[in-house]
């Protein structure tokens, strides 16, 4: 029988740790590929409680795997993920305060990785007081934000071992879910031209070539993809106006609820660039990033995460947490109302709005995911969350969600029979279909010179 009480209380044991974490990767807020001392400061806390950690697992170098417990029982993957986001830096303080030049949490990731890491520190001491066989590893994941680390990390079969996935991740609800997010592709394209003075009006114009790209994709995905959508950014696009830059790099990505009419929508964003590129008469190059699927839902494994949420209730925020919000919520979202979830719900309708790079995993492994609230005032991929991410207003949240991640891994580990109906429930689902990811482009470069990578010239 669980004993909820144990793992409870392991837990307490380490929530000062998690908490105190919080805080030290929000104040080292680092670029995908290049969580160094975020990857560091989480694996040390595995080792201070046992686990043993090998680093730099699937040639991903700020990756890792911890382990702890004995292998004859299920094995409980839990997701640690610690990358920052570009441009998002802000002071812990409920006005816009930052540079927009440097990285900032804006995603929270700051909280995911100690609140899993801490779940599954939490999950093991009450496993062994508990003497319940089976293992926990916790699996370090770096370069969510890229949609990138965990397919690498997929590919080099860091997973396969793994009978269940626990994993959180800041939103606008809490609850567990069982539902999908939305697949990806995502890809580099470098036009080659020439340099000149702008005024010349004869040489292949590499900017020109590119803008135009995009713009007749986008009449084509408008009407031969309405339910694909487009995201894109120029990483360079040349120093002043009076030199025509020779390179032109645009990054672009495509989200969908599946992945097959996606990479035709990607093939298609393909043929027009090389349509409009040959034109012009401008050189043309793929650089390829990364593909994914997005979440199988899973009820069984979902609803064992959503049973332990209600032991353990939503989030305790104190007055002092909500007027501090609400000030936020003032100064990122004037117009609207301050709107903050302050229940818990099994969400197993519709699909998310995000891609993830776990989505894949997702088709191979049970995964449940658990989200807690912020306002619906504070946008995601915003300063304000950046703000809210490093004051202690924001704790209850992911303090919620380790506690529940905590008590469902102990759970799994002493009720083996749910692990294998969710892994039933898995196999139904995927019914015939052959699971394969698609090879990222950026292994390579990430592994050898991820700085390379950020500053495109790779
Ligand atoms: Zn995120």
């Amino acid at each position: 029988m669980l004993d909820i009480p144990v793992a409870r209380s392991a837990w307490q044991s380490v929530r000062g740790e998690i908490e105190a974490l919080f805080a030290a990767l929000w104040h080292v807020p680092e670029m995908p590929g290049l969580e160094y001392q975020s990857a560091a400061l989480l694996a040390a806390f595995l080792e201070r409680h046992g686990f043993s950690v090998t680093r730099g697992s699937g040639g991903v170098p700020t990756a890792f795997v911890a382990r702890k417990g004995s292998g004859d029982g299920p094995r409980i993957g839990i997701l640690a993920e610690y990358d920052a986001l570009a441009g998002l830096d802000n002071d812990a303080v409920p006005y816009r305060s930052g540079s927009g030049r440097k990285p900032g949490h804006g995603c929270g990731h700051n909280h995911i990785g100690p609140a899993n890491t801490g779940a599954g520190i939490a999950a093991a001491l009450a496993a062994a007081r508990l003497e319940l066989p089976g293992e926990i590893v916790v699996i370090g994941c770096p370069a969510e934000e890229i949609c990138w680390g965990k397919i690498a990390l997929q590919q080099a079969g860091i997973f396969d071992d793994l009978d269940i996935i626990l994993t959180s991740h800041g939103d606008y609800q809490n609850g567990a879910l069982s539902r999908p997010c939305h697949a990806f592709v995502s890809s580099e394209f470098i036009f080659r031209g020439d340099s000149a003075h702008a005024g010349m009006g004869t040489v292949r114009d590499a900017l020109k070539t590119a803008e135009e790209a995009m713009a007749a994709f986008n009449v084509v995905l408008t009407e031969r993809f309405p339910d694909t959508s487009e995201k894109h950014i120029f990483r360079s696009a040349g120093v002043m106006p009076g030199v025509m830059p020779e390179e032109v790099r645009l990054w672009t990505s495509l989200h969908h609820s599946d992945l097959g009419p996606m990479m035709q929508a990607y093939q298609a964003l393909k043929a027009v660039f090389t349509e409009v590129a040959g034109r012009t008469g401008v050189g043309l190059e793929e650089k390829f990033i990364s593909a994914c699927r997005g979440y199988l839902p899973n009820h069984a494994a979902g609803r064992v995460l959503d049973e332990c949420l209600r032991v353990i209730g939503p989030p305790r925020w104190s007055e002092a947490d909500i007027a501090w919000m609400q000030a936020l919520s003032a100064a990122a979202s004037p117009s609207k109302p301050f709107e903050l979830d302050r229940g818990i719900k099994f969400f197993d309708k519709g699909t998310d709005y995000y891609g993830q790079d776990d989505g894949d995993v997702s088709w191979i492994v049970p995964l449940a995911r658990l989200n807690w609230a912020y306002p619906t005032t504070v946008p995601i991929h915003h300063w304000a969350w950046t703000a809210l991410s490093g004051h202690v207003s924001s704790s209850p949240g992911p303090l919620m969600a380790s506690e529940a991640i905590a008590l469902a891994a102990v759970t799994f580990l002493s009720r083996p029979d749910l692990v294998k109906a969710a892994q039933a429930e898995l196999r139904e689902r995927v019914g015939d279909e052959i699971i394969t990811v698609v090879p990222p482009g950026i292994n390579e470069i990430m592994a050898e010179d991820p700085t390379a990578f950020w500053e495109a010239r790779w």
